[in-house]
């Protein structure tokens, strides 16, 4: 048996009723017997996040962003406490941590917060009391002591940043595709599973479109070098490994993005520095996430990572012309 610890995120397609955590149940005890440490980490089941958030969305049209970090962390609560209950039941000694229980401190941002560090001691006593440790993906805990979520898709963040900070020998990411491909297995289909992909190519691919794994974990585990591996739930397929690759010149994957772009023209803006704070605000302030910004001598334009709507266009216009 392998003396180190192998951390294994879920995603919510791969928890979302009882039968599936059974399966996901089985995967983990298999792990169990491989390594001597196995932590996972959960995401909610299903589409749960989304109903929070439409149900908040129902309550408030810019709901409070404590108590909206705090509704909407609660599905990886139920799903992690599940799978302990299971495991329980199956006879292997598992234990349930919430982000804060498990010492994953953010910073203070409650909606697309940062992991600072994370304080292993938890983890690592209930892992010496050979447990196996379940850890709520998307939250943390922020200096305010208040809970905070990573943004969507964080799970995977917490997991490689658990992997990172537990020293783990590998973090496989389960969910219900069964890795990277040369382009987008539903549109092409010479499309081909990738062995093994680079960090670097990896955050490309998902700067560029690709949503295998969230951008941030990527970055995570080429800091602190570990290995990822992507995985299906649901067959035993080889999965395509992340880690950092010697330089080659071989294509990895194709992908097409449908982008938003906002410019604005001007004589002469690139020097309006209060125009730009402005914009940075709006920025801010809303949902979104920027890929790029522009800033030329008589335009400024910023690159959005997703499409928005009609109504940051109408933003940059009133901060444009007041
Ligand atoms: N449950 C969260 C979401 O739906 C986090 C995750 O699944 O990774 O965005
Ligand atoms: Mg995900």
């Amino acid at each position: 048996m392998k003396d180190k610890i192998v951390v294994l995120k879920f995603g919510g397609s791969s928890v979302a009723d009882n039968e599936k955590l059974k399966k996901v149940a089985n995967k983990v005890i298999g792990y169990k017997k491989e390594y001597k440490h196995v932590v996972v980490i959960l995401s909610a089941q299903g589409k749960t996040t989304d109903k929070l958030i439409s149900e908040a969305k129902e309550l408030a049209k810019d709901p409070n962003k404590r108590e909206f970090a705090a509704l909407i962390s609660t599905g990886e609560q139920v799903s992690i406490a599940k799978l302990a209950i299971l495991l329980n039941e199956m006879g292997h000694n598992s234990i349930s941590l919430t982000g804060w229980q498990a010492g994953i401190k953010s910073s203070i941002a409650n909606k697309c917060a940062i992991i600072e560090n994370i304080d292993v001691s938890r983890i690592e006593k209930e892992l010496g009391e050979d447990k196996i440790v379940i850890i709520a993906g998307f939250q943390g805990v922020n200096r305010n002591n208040d809970i905070s979520t990573l943004g969507r898709g964080g799970s995977d963040t917490t997991a490689v940043a658990v992997a990172a900070a537990l020293e783990a020998d590998k973090c496989y990411i389960f969910s219900d595709v069964d890795g990277v491909y040369s382009a987008d297995p539903n549109k092409i289909e010479d499309a081909k599973k990738l062995k093994e992909i680079s960090y670097k190519e990896m955050i490309d691919l998902s700067n560029e479109g690709a949503k295998v794994l969230h951008d941030r974990s990527i970055v995570i585990g080429n800091k602190f070098n570990v290995p990822i591996i992507t995985k299906s739930t649901f067959n035993n397929k080889e999965g395509t490994l992340i880690s950092k690759k010697i330089e080659e010149n071989t294509v990895k994957s194709i992908v097409k993005k449908d982008v938003s772009k906002i410019s604005i023209i001007g004589e002469g803006i690139m020097r309006n520095t209060k125009l730009i704070e402005g914009i940075i605000n709006i920025i801010d302030k809303a949902e979104v996430e920027v890929l790029r910004i522009e800033i030329l001598d008589a335009k400024i334009s910023v690159i959005f990572k997703d499409m928005v709507d009609d109504d940051l266009v109408k933003k940059f216009h009133e901060v444009s012309f007041n």
